[in-house]
């Protein structure tokens, strides 16, 4: 959590064109729920220490309805509100191709790293499958880096089956949903974080896309 919170300050100081700080507002509809967030996301401030964007707030009822007036107010007793970084994702990974090619890296698109390839025991470069076209190359490197995301223990497999050594997974898969709808909601100074209550662990988000006050659910379980 730390390292996010750290790795957001360097993206909202290094693009500031493709990031902003964005408050959320968790409407809290139950006794327990104000505090209950309130300190969580108080600690949350407290990790970011200097890197923080702004100090969570326990809004009245009042104040959480200004602040998201499409919310459902039968039963709304107040809201929390706190502070997190945005960013445009798919043009900041278009600005660090763009960097990197700028600096002399050779980009491929559409390719699939199939196999490591070991010399003396060490990753020497990756066997790559063109999706297109089926087409494989092998690329050699000094260095290479599994950022696969949530496929990253594959490649770890890989590697492991190729050097004998056992790999044990890293990486829990859990399942996110982006739901774009019309605009049902007005446009609201905030955007809106809750907790589903009819999925245990579930989080839910709801923010203005980019040119549209739709809305995107995340649901992380
Ligand atoms: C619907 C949804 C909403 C989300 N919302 C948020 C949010 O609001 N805030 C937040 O902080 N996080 C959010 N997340 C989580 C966030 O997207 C991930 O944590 C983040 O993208 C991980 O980044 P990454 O670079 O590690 O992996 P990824 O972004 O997954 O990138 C990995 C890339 O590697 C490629 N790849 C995989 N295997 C291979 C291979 N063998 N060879 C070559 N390439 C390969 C994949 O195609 C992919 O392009 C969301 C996730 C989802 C699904």
């Amino acid at each position: 959590m730390r390292e996010a919170l750290h790795e957001r300050a360097h993206l909202l100081h290094n693009a500031p064109h493709l990031a902003q700080p964005l408050a959320f507002v968790m409407p809290a509809y139950q006794w327990w729920e104000a505090p209950f967030y309130g300190v969580g996301l108080k600690m949350y401030d407290v990790l970011a220490g200097r890197d923080g964007l702004g100090s969570t707030e326990f809004l009245s009822r009042q104040q959480t309805l200004q602040c998201l007036p499409g919310v459902q107010p039968r039963g709304l007793l107040a809201g929390v509100k706190y502070w997190d970084g945005q960013f445009d994702d798919a043009r900041v990974a278009l600005a660090l191709a763009r960097t990197a090619a700028a600096q002399g890296a050779l980009l491929v698109n559409h390719c699939a790293a199939t196999e490591l390839i070991h010399e003396a025991g060490k990753i020497a470069g990756v066997v790559s499958m063109d999706r297109e076209t089926g087409r494989t190359c092998a690329l050699r490197a000094r260095c290479v880096i599994n950022a696969t995301g949530v496929w990253v223990d594959d490649l770890r497999q890989k590697d492991g089956e190729a050097t004998g050594r056992p790999v044990r997974p890293m990486v829990a898969p859990s399942q996110g949903v982006h739901l774009v709808v019309d605009r049902v909601f007005s446009r609201r100074p905030c955007a809106a974080g809750a907790q589903d209550g009819g999925s245990p662990g579930a989080v839910c988000r709801a923010m203005a896309g980019q040119g549209d006050s739709g809305h995107h659910g995340y649901a992380a379980p």
